[in-house]
C-alpha cells in the first residue's frame, strides 16, 4: 500500500468518516497527480456524487489532511482543507521535526496555505481545520489581501470569519506594505554563477521559477527551496513572511510540506537546493545547513541568485 492509499485507508476507519469507497479511490488517484489539491472539476464531481455540501466535503477532505501530520514532538495531528478562489480545494498538515527546535516546525495552515500557493492559487476563501487555529496561524492567514472576508470552519461546524478570531488585527497594512500572500512580483531571477553540477542545473530550474511567487515584502529578501527524495521527485517550496515576522514559513519547511503530501514521504531525502539572493538583507542559508544535516545526510546545494 503506498503512503497516500494507506492515509486514505485510515481516514475511512474515522467515526466521521462519511465518504463512499468510491470517493476514496478518486481521492487516491487525485492525491497521486496534483500535490495535496483537489481541482475544480474533481471537486464539483466529487460533490454531485456524495450527494454532500461544500462545507461537508471541505470537512471530510481535512480528515484525509490529518493522516499526513507528521508530529513527534506534541502528538497532535492537525489538517487544514482550503477552498481557494479558483474552485480547488487544497490540503495541508502540521509537521514537526524530531531533533529540530520547535520553531522549525510547520503548523497545518501555513501547509495549506504554501501548497496552495505554489498549485497556483489565487486566494483563500474559506478553510476546514481539526482543531481552533493558533494565535500563529490566525496571523499567518491574515497576511493575504482578502483576508477579512475568509472564514474558519471549526471542530464542532462553528463558521467564523478570520477577523473575528483576530480582532484588532495587526498586518501588512500597519507596516505601510500593499503587497500581499498570493501576489507573485513581476521579477525573474538567475543564478549568480554558472551551475556546478547537472543536479544543480536541473534543480535551479525548478527554483528559479518559483522566486517571484515569494512573499518577502519586509526583508526584501526572497527565497526557494526544491527538496528531491531519494526517489528522484523534487518538491518545491517558498519563503512566506508576515508583518508580524515571526509567523514566516522558511522556503525549506513550505518544500518539506509538500512532501508530506505525497508517496515520496517516505522515502528519504538526497538533494537540496536553497535559493537566495547574493546578499540578502537576511539569510536562511544557515539554519537550513543545521536543518538539513540533521534530516539527511546528502547533497545540500546553497545558490545566489539575481534578479534578470
Ligand atoms: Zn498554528
Amino acid at each position: 500500500m503506498s503512503p497516500i492509499e494507506n492515509r486514505l485507508a485510515q481516514a475511512q476507519q474515522l467515526p466521521n468518516w462519511q465518504l463512499s469507497a468510491s470517493a476514496v479511490s478518486c481521492l487516491c488517484a487525485i492525491l497521486q497527480n496534483h500535490t495535496a489539491r483537489i481541482p475544480s472539476d474533481e471537486v464539483r464531481g466529487l460533490l454531485a456524487a456524495e450527494a454532500v455540501s461544500l462545507k461537508t466535503l471541505m470537512q471530510q477532505l481535512m480528515l484525509v489532511a490529518q493522516q499526513f501530520a507528521t508530529a513527534p514532538v506534541s502528538d497532535f495531528l492537525v489538517g487544514a482543507a482550503a477552498l481557494g478562489e479558483t474552485g480547488d480545494i487544497h490540503l495541508g498538515a502540521n509537521y514537526e521535526f524530531e531533533a529540530l527546535p520547535l520553531n522549525c516546525s510547520v503548523h497545518a495552515e501555513q501547509a495549506c496555505l504554501s501548497n496552495a500557493l505554489l498549485s497556483g492559487e489565487t486566494q483563500l476563501r474559506s478553510i476546514a481545520l481539526s482543531a481552533a487555529p493558533c494565535g500563529h496561524c490566525r496571523q499567518f492567514l491574515h497576511e493575504q489581501r482578502e483576508a477579512t472576508s475568509m472564514t474558519c470552519v471549526l471542530p464542532g461546524n462553528e463558521t467564523l470569519l478570520l477577523p473575528e478570531l483576530l480582532p484588532q488585527a495587526f498586518g501588512p497594512k500597519q507596516l505601510n506594505v500593499d503587497t500581499f500572500l498570493f501576489e507573485a512580483e513581476d521579477n525573474s531571477y538567475t543564478l549568480s554563477h554558472p551551475p556546478a553540477d547537472s543536479d544543480l542545473a536541473q534543480m535551479s530550474k525548478l527554483g528559479l521559477p518559483l522566486l517571484p511567487l515569494s512573499h518577502a515584502p519586509y526583508s526584501q529578501s526572497p527565497a526557494a527551496a526544491v527538496v528531491r527524495t531519494v526517489d528522484g521527485v523534487c518538491h518545491r517550496g517558498v519563503y512566506l513572511e508576515n508583518a508580524a515576522f515571526n509567523p514566516s514559513l522558511p522556503a525549506f519547511q513550505s518544500a518539506l510540506a509538500q512532501m508530506q503530501m505525497t508517496n515520496s514521504r517516505e522515502c528519504g531525502l538526497s538533494h537540496a537546493l536553497l535559493l537566495e539572493l547574493e546578499q540578502p538583507t537576511i539569510s536562511h542559508a544557515q539554519t537550513s545547513r543545521e536543518a538539513w544535516r540533521t534530516l539527511s545526510n546528502g547533497v545540500l546545494y546553497q545558490a545566489g541568485v539575481r534578479i534578470e
